[in-house]
């Protein structure tokens, strides 16, 4: 595995410009729990009301039955709470500090690339610390507003101004990806890269395994940094069957060195 690292290392330091593509499994290794980026809380469970957590999880359900929603979406919440970015988040902020031309394109709502410094930034599912009102243009954080899902309050929480339902800014299942994310990827994909990688994600959407099926089309580098086998290992040149911490560490290292 060191000579893989070391091989993609050398890409990295040749390249000016490097796409990330994260998901899940880099923020695993923030000891979060992480279910396709909402939280891992019920892998191939059944909630208490017998419902697939997609389901309870859903526009639909938000719709019809926001108490239930909302009461994932709060457990979710407080045990995201107090994890923050990690070394894998780090390394990757740190590349494009010294590479300017660093995008990460991710799936994650946990706001943890902002924290660790990553400007070029692309969240297809938004972000869930950013709360907005259904009705009005009531705007505000989890923060703020539920104490960082510290102190329980009446579910669905009621914006303080219409008394309309305040919901995360993020992309449940069954919802349409927001147009800003779809222009971000759109452009993106216009962009030429000398290097992709794919970072703990299992690549199931195709807005996230789509660039690297581009890249390599291209003759790009493609890497894949994941634990596990998924659909993109077979199509990368590269695969790292690492943590993405533990990768990504690896990969800083012998980039320091030279
Ligand atoms: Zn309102």
């Amino acid at each position: 595995m060191d000579s893989i690292i070391s091989k993609v290392a050398k890409i990295i330091e040749k390249s000016g410009n490097i796409l990330f593509i994260t998901g899940a499994g880099l923020s695993a290794d923030s000891g979060l729990l992480t279910y396709r980026g909402i939280g891992g809380l019920y892998d191939d469970k059944h909630t208490d009301e017998g419902i697939p957590i997609e389901d309870a999880l859903s526009g639909e359900m938000l719709a019809k039955h926001p108490e239930i929603t909302w009461k994932y979406l709060w457990q979710i919440g407080s045990a995201c709470k107090g994890a923050k970015f990690n070394r894998g988040h780090e390394v990757i902020a740190l590349i494009e500090k010294i590479k300017p031309g660093t995008w990460v394109l991710t799936q994650n709502i946990d706001d943890f690339h902002r924290s660790a410094g990553s400007k070029n930034l692309i969240e297809v599912h938004e972000n869930a610390s950013e709360l907005y009102c259904t009705k009005c243009r009531f705007r505000t954080t989890s923060e703020v507003f539920l104490a960082g899902y510290g102190t329980a309050v009446p579910l669905p929480p009621k914006c303080p101004e219409c008394g309309g339902m305040i919901r995360p800014n993020v992309v449940l299942f069954g919802e349409m990806l927001p147009e800003k994310a779809l222009q971000q990827i759109y452009r993106l994909e216009s962009m030429k890269f000398d290097i992709v990688l794919s970072v703990g994600t299992s690549g199931v959407f195709p807005y996230i395994s789509g660039p690297v099926i581009l890249a390599r089309q291209d003759g790009v580098p493609t890497v894949e940094i994941n634990p596990c086998d998924t659909i993109l290992s077979k199509m990368v040149d590269f695969k790292i069957k690492a943590g993405a911490a533990e990768a990504l560490d690896g990969i800083w290292k012998e980039i320091s060195k030279s």
